[in-house]
């Protein structure tokens, strides 16, 4: 008895935006189903290494493609590792990465305009249900390697499944397609049952897949004499024999000059399970050492939806003289790579690696420093030849990239070489750190940077404004990533690495700062009880009160002490969970503003005047939403403002 089962929403929508798609190039639905099966059998191949029950059972892997003209049908089946009841369930009867923000928005897109399908499937690899673009029901019959049962799946894509007991002789899974019907108005329409058509798709998305995918063909035959001519009386017969469509050949073992781009890129999403196109590709070969290997590389144009999740994939995969061995090996690449996609394939490890073994092995680790080394070097020439493209490709992984200079210090000169930072001396260029180094003052002896929550947040920041007046350029640092590695890289090229929101300002030739600190000292030897009351009153909030040159126009703002958090990294820790301990920090006062010079003379006037404190706190106020922080009591604030402006009119 079969039972029914109800898709999910977003499956469901998913679904309907397939069998109602316009899309053009319908025929990629055949390398979906060929990349399952595809993987399917190197799970098989590799869980057959370690599991005693299914030893024997990965002789003869092959994808087998066959038709029915007259029902219409085409089948593709594999005899790798098949599915489960319950995983037919979990990954055929749900997007696995449904539920999340993105994929409801490129949903969204997607049905807005159709284009949006590939970029859709491609990334939340729900390549499976492409086939409802050619089909209008579809039938799966899988039986898992090493269990007795099958089952079969069975939907026409709207709102339901149904799935029942089945039969199959071995283990492995297979796909019937009950195709469509020619649509008169599609003028991009293909026969799936026509042997040609299957050649020729076959060869163009999935010629190098590694197993043989195999066809039965009839062929006619005459019995010939030696001079090739047909025997007399001899009758043409039809014969059916196995073809194999793939030529099966290691494209990354192949001469780069004998391989099409469109081959590479063809490949890539066969790896990636990304629709788009790669940015590069990246071929090269160890050799001549006790550690042989080559090495196909993707770089992405356009990062995959789980480039931020905790358990993002890494993807290289790993080979053993051509053998598949795992995919997502993490131990080939550093995270901070995650979204480069390939293959290494080594002729000096053992074919029975496992993924213990990986982790100490001393081959891995070099094949993995030099997979590295490859990778930054071509950064760093494509930045090079081609900075407005790498700029683009810098916008979507540079936070990731960024990730490197804290995990692997050892790394962070060359890390470096390829980063991009945005200045206060363009509101859109970007910049490595050399060359803001090359453009430093005489006298300026730090590299200074602001971070935050967004760039028009920092360029309003008080804590620009010396910067500013003396013509200091200072970097400005958004994404998440840089509060942390900031807290571990202290020096680029012997130039300490400064926060222009930390510690005391350090501007200037020696002699200047000499003098203005001096100044300074001299004007709080004067102001000394007035800052104290300030701070009594703001005690709660703050550690000191200071009076600074950091500031020409505002008069005030607050400052973290060196190796202190941010007021950013705070916000950043509490969002995402984490019980930070609120940290207390200097109120910087600007001697020069009008404001405090006014709060002085009344100060002295009146010691007692309830306004010092009013003001004190307003001050507070000011300096925390100058750098876009919360009030801890904004109506209170609020009240005191709209005072001082009845009180003012
Ligand atoms: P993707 O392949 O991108 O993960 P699909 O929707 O094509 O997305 O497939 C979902 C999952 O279903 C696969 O990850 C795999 O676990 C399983 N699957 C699909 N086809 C097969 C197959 N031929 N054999 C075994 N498992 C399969």
């Amino acid at each position: 008895m079969a039972t029914t089962y109800e898709f999910k929403t977003e499956a469901r929508q998913l679904l309907d935006l397939m069998i109602h798609s316009v899309y053009s190039h319908k025929e990629i639905f055949l390398r979906e189903l060929i990349s399952n099966a595809s993987d399917a059998l190197d799970k098989l191949r590799f869980n057959s290494l370690t599991s005693e029950n299914l030893r024997g059972m990965s002789e003869d892997l092959h994808i087998r493609l066959s038709t029915d003209s007259e029902k219409r049908t085409l089948t593709i089946s594999d005899n790798g590792i098949g599915m489960t009841h319950d995983e037919i369930i979990d990954y055929i009867g749900t997007i696995a990465k449904s539920g999340t923000g993105e994929f409801a928005d490129l949903l969204k897109k997607a049905n807005e305009k159709k284009e949006g399908i590939p970029e859709l499937i491609g990334q939340f690899g729900v390549g499976f249900y492409s086939s409802f673009m050619v089909a209008d029901k579809v039938e799966l019959i899988s039986r898992k390697a090493g269990e007795e049962k099958a089952w079969k799946w069975v939907s026409s894509g709207e709102g339901n499944y149904t799935i029942e007991e089945a039969s199959r002789e071995t283990q492995g899974t297979c796909v019937t397609l009950h195709l469509k019907l020619e649509d008169k108005e599609d003028e991009d329409f293909q026969d799936f049952t026509q042997e040609w058509v299957l050649r020729q798709v076959v060869k163009k998305y999935s010629d190098f897949v590694g197993y043989p995918i195999k066809m039965s063909v009839e062929r006619t035959q005459i019995e010939r004499d030696e001079n090739g001519k047909p025997k007399e009386g001899a009758k043409e017969e039809t014969v059916v024999e196995d073809e194999t469509l793939n030529s099966m050949k290691a494209i990354w073992l192949r001469p780069e000059k004998e391989v099409s781009e469109e081959e590479y890129r063809e490949f890539y999403k066969h790896i990636s399970h990304d629709w788009n196109s790669p940015l590069k590709w990246i071929n090269f070969k160890a050799e001549g050492t006790s550690n042989e290997f080559s090495s196909l590389l993707f770089l992405p144009e356009k990062p995959g939806f789980d480039l931020f999740m905790p358990n993002s994939k890494r993807g290289i995969n790993l080979y053993v003289k051509r053998v598949f061995i795992m995919n997502d090996c993490e131990e080939l690449i550093p995270d901070y790579l995650r979204f480069v996609k390939g293959v290494v394939d080594s002729e000096s490890l053992s074919l029975n690696i496992s993924r213990e073994i990986l982790q100490h092995d001393r081959l891995i680790q070099t094949i993995r420093k030099s997979v590295t080394r490859k990778v930054l070097d071509t950064l760093k020439k494509m930045l090079n030849e081609d900075r407005q493209k790498y700029i683009e490709f810098w916008k979507h992984f540079g936070a990731v990239i960024k990730e490197g200079l804290f995990k692997e210090p050892a790394n962070s000169e060359k890390l470096f070489e390829c980063c991009l930072f945005q200045s206060t001396s363009s509101p859109t260029d970007w910049f490595t750190m050399g060359e803001y180094v090359e453009r430093m003052k005489a006298d300026q002896d730090k590299i200074f940077y602001l971070t935050g929550e967004s760039r028009e947040v920092i360029e309003n920041s008080p804590h620009l404004e010396a910067f500013r007046d003396k013509g200091c350029e200072v970097l400005l640092m958004t994404d998440p990533v840089d509060e942390v590695w900031v807290q571990y890289t202290s020096e680029y090229k012997q130039k300490k690495i400064k926060s222009a929101a930390r510690g005391s300002l350090e501007l200037g030739s020696e002699e200047e700062r000499k003098k203005t600190g001096e100044t300074l000292k001299q004007k709080e030897q004067e102001w000394k009880t007035l800052l104290e009351l300030i701070q009594n009153k703001l005690d709660k909030h703050i550690k000191a009160v200071r009076l600074s040159g950091r500031m020409s126009s505002s008069a005030a703002c607050l400052v973290s002490e060196e190796g202190e958090m941010t007021p950013h990294l705070e916000a950043l820790l509490r969002a995402s969970g984490k019980d930070v301990p609120q940290v207390k920090r200097t109120l910087e006062l600007n001697p020069g503003h009008p404001l405090l010079g006014k709060m002085h003379e009344i100060f002295i006037k009146d010691k007692e005047n309830s306004k010092i404190s009013e003001y004190a706190e307003l001050l507070y106020g000011q300096a925390l939403l100058a750098e876009g922080g919360q009030l801890p009591d904004p109506s209170g604030f609020n009240r005191k403002v709209a005072e001082l402006m009845a009180n003012a009119l």
